[in-house]
């Protein structure tokens, strides 16, 4: 083996006072941009060790050099960044579920940076409650009596669970045993919380009756769980909270509905058929549970609403210091209520509401420009064909939601659509697509207006 190939490779102190790749300096420690450098170098020196000649020796200082700068562009990408989501997948749980409204986006960058009334209350100079902030207003926007927010619904779940029903039992139909993405499971938070799980009737039919003849002095609550992401068809019967109520008030035995997506406006007039927070509210729950960041259109939280009496037990809980959220959920909890004072605009500002509720014709529009700006900037390379299609809430909601959603299918002569997808997820600003018969897919729906010069421009990068 010849040493003198391995001399020919530059040294890492040469490298660092260059000035290109000096300029990483401004977004990259000195010593990480040092061990890049080391770690390209390695590689190179493998690769002639490897080879044992001359080919595998870099043609050029420079070459080193360019190589250096696509590794350091590539170190510098957060592994958390923003993507565009071409899929129409308005909640997409891999892609953070919902974009919160631009006022609760304001409330979080407000609150984070400074110190903030979080438990302290200027009036008395006291210290105040977290708890109070979120309370009043969901309060007056849901109507409940009492409310408090946690680390997500199936906190909500848990810590309710084991305010009401620890060492006792809870009673849910067989048909509403639920597992919603990622390991929430009833059974199976039911366990953890301590409270035993009564199942009754059968996975398509349960009776009240059933709830009925399981009712015991140990019996601590009536739970129904809303089917979010599947629904029981055919021959099949369920009984309602209302009915639930009924029969609860006759024991004495409260009823937690878990409501799971926190929709609080009619969405009936855009195909969405999904229960509100206030249909469970009006039909007697006792406790509704749901997410932030499903239909509520907020941030990652669990909200509970109800009875005082058992928003009470669940608030000096010890498992409530274990679930609490921060200073910015709460922020963004609060300006996402504030949202819905206003019925109509709401629809607007929210983000989630306002991508499914966007008409067909703004939709078409959105495709149609988009079509244009990838003509505009790719010629005819790509074939675009502009199509309907049925679309999709996601993140467990809705699963018989009757979207109507605009959709082009973009196809290339030389590239695959595995391929064109892939390079659309390369770089800074992943741009995230649906793939469906051999064709690539993007779906207009949950495409930001000032995103689709962006996707025309990555096109026509990776042709060029
Ligand atoms: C989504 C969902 C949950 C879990 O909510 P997270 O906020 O994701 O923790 C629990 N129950 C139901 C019915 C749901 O739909």
């Amino acid at each position: 083996m010849d040493s003198n190939l391995l001399r020919k490779l530059p040294k890492v102190d040469d490298l660092l006072n260059e000035t290109e790749i000096q300029s990483f300096e401004r977004e990259l420690p000195r010593e990480v941009i040092a061990d890049k450098i080391r770690e390209v170098l390695d590689e190179k020196r493998k690769s002639i060790l490897l080879s044992k000649d001359e080919t595998s020796v870099p043609q050029s200082y420079e070459s080193v050099v360019l190589d250096i700068v696509a590794a350091l562009s590539l170190s510098k990408i957060k592994t958390l960044r923003r993507t565009i989501n071409a899929t129409g997948v308005v909640l997409h749980t891999n892609l953070g579920r919902a974009n919160i409204s631009a006022k609760a986006v304001n409330a979080i960058s407000e609150i984070a940076g400074r110190y903030s009334t979080l438990e302290y209350d200027p009036d008395t100079g006291k210290r105040g409650s977290r708890h109070t902030h979120t309370e009043e207003i969901i309060k007056k926007i849901t109507g409940a009596e009492a409310a408090m927010v946690v680390n997500n619904n199936a906190a909500a779940t848990m810590l309710c669970l084991a305010a009401l029903g620890r060492n006792r039992e809870v009673i849910v139909s067989r048909g509403e045993l639920v597992e919603i993405g990622g390991s929430f499971r009833i059974p199976e938070i039911m366990q953890e919380s301590g409270a035993a799980l009564v199942e009754v009737g059968t996975t398509n039919k349960t009776h009240l009756s059933d709830y009925e003849s399981k009712i015991n002095e140990n019996t601590a609550a009536l739970m129904k769980v809303h089917t979010s992401n599947y629904e029981i068809i055919g021959f099949t019967e369920t009984v309602s909270v209302a009915e639930l109520k009924e029969l609860g008030k006759k024991h004495n035995i409260p009823v937690i509905f878990d409501l799971g997506s926190g929709l609080m406006t009619d969405l009936k007039a855009y195909g969405i058929y999904e229960p509100t927070v206030f249909d469970g509210l009006k039909e007697g729950a006792d406790v509704v549970l749901f997410s932030g960041d499903k239909l509520l259109g907020g941030p990652q939280a669990g909200v509970i609403v109800g009875k005082k009496e058992y928003l009470d037990l669940m608030k000096v809980h010890p498992l409530a210091r274990v679930l609490r959220v921060d200073k910015m959920t709460l922020a963004a909890i609060l300006a996402t209520f504030e949202e819905y004072y206003d019925a109509e605009e709401c629809k607007k500002n929210i983000p989630v509401l306002s991508m499914l509720t966007t008409d067909r014709d703004t939709l078409k529009c959105r495709a149609e420009y988009l079509a244009q700006q990838i003509r505009d900037k790719c010629g005819d390379e790509f074939t675009i064909k502009i199509m309907t299609e049925k679309g999709m809430v996601g993140g467990g909601s809705a699963p018989s939601a009757v979207l109507e959603n605009i959709v082009l299918t973009v196809t290339h002569p030389k590239i695959s659509a595995n391929k064109l997808a892939q390079s659309l997820r390369q770089g800074e600003l992943p741009i995230i697509v649906r793939i469906h018969d051999d064709k690539m897919i993007l779906d207009v729906r949950t495409i930001f207006d000032e995103e689709l010069i962006m996707i025309a421009q990555k096109l026509s990068d990776i042709i060029a």
